[in-house]
């Protein structure tokens, strides 16, 4: 039986040789989710953090400039990785060129380090952002979606990519005002189901200005969402 995976091992490797989702170099190791150069280099936010949205602020701060001003409509999220190369080409390569099992180590990557909030939180259902149909006719998958049935499968917790539908694009958000901009952000999505006051974990690959969180919270919370976290892989700067 043994040899008989051992086997079926190796030919997986001919075929389909797995790849480390950080550097794209052939894992030696099929049960490894990342190379070990890889595992030594890239590290989880771990400086002090604000507590709304997770973006890093100075020691001394409980909230960054925009949580401080009531800028955001969820209710808390956070972020695993800061944003940068190594990661913006793991996620072209994720979203763009079928590397889609990037999204495993991705997935697990949320749910060990983002335990922690997710214990918290309590979410009982996950939400991926989702794609507006024209574009993922284009990319052949949404890579929200992806990771929130990986992240459903680790963590056990139910998800669905019917929930919310993307209906337009954001216009740039600018040079609005407050209500403009809300009215701007409600526009883009639509929740299919009334909801019954549960609260939703919102999952995407990166989260810069929040615009996107911002307007998944507004349309879950008028649905009757009580409570609308987001988790995202990677935050970049705005
Ligand atoms: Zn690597
Ligand atoms: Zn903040």
């Amino acid at each position: 039986m043994r040899k008989l995976r051992k086997t079926a091992e190796f030919l997986l490797d001919m075929i389909y040789p797995k790849k480390c989702p950080l550097c794209h170099e052939v894992l030696k190791d099929r049960n490894k989710l990342l190379c070990g150069k890889c595992a030594g280099k890239i590290r989880p936010f771990s400086s002090s953090l604000c507590m709304k949205c997770g973006k890093p602020v100075k020691m001394e701060e409980e909230y960054c400039v925009v949580c401080r001003e009531g800028g955001h409509y969820f209710t808390e999220g956070r972020s695993i990785f800061p944003y940068g190369e190594i990661w913006r080409q793991s996620l072209v390569r994720f979203k763009y060129y079928g590397c889609r099992e990037y999204g495993d180590f991705y997935a697990k990557a949320m749910s060990v380090y983002g335990r922690r909030y997710l214990e918290r939180w309590k979410p009982q259902l996950i939400v991926p952002v989702p794609l507006h149909p024209a574009k993922k006719r284009m990319r052949g998958f949404n890579q929200a979606a992806y990771l929130a049935e990986r992240l459903s499968c680790y963590t056990g917790i139910p998800w669905t990519d019917s929930l919310v539908l993307k209906i337009r694009n954001t216009r740039s958000q600018k040079k609005l005002d407050a209500l403009q901009r809300r009215n701007n952000l409600r526009k883009a999505y639509e929740v299919t189901h009334k909801l019954d006051d549960i609260s939703i974990l919102v999952v995407d690959d990166v989260y810069t200005t929040g615009s996107t969180m911002d307007a998944m919270a507004i349309c879950l919370t008028e649905a009757g969402a009580q409570a609308v976290y987001f988790l995202t892989v990677c935050a970049g700067r705005q």
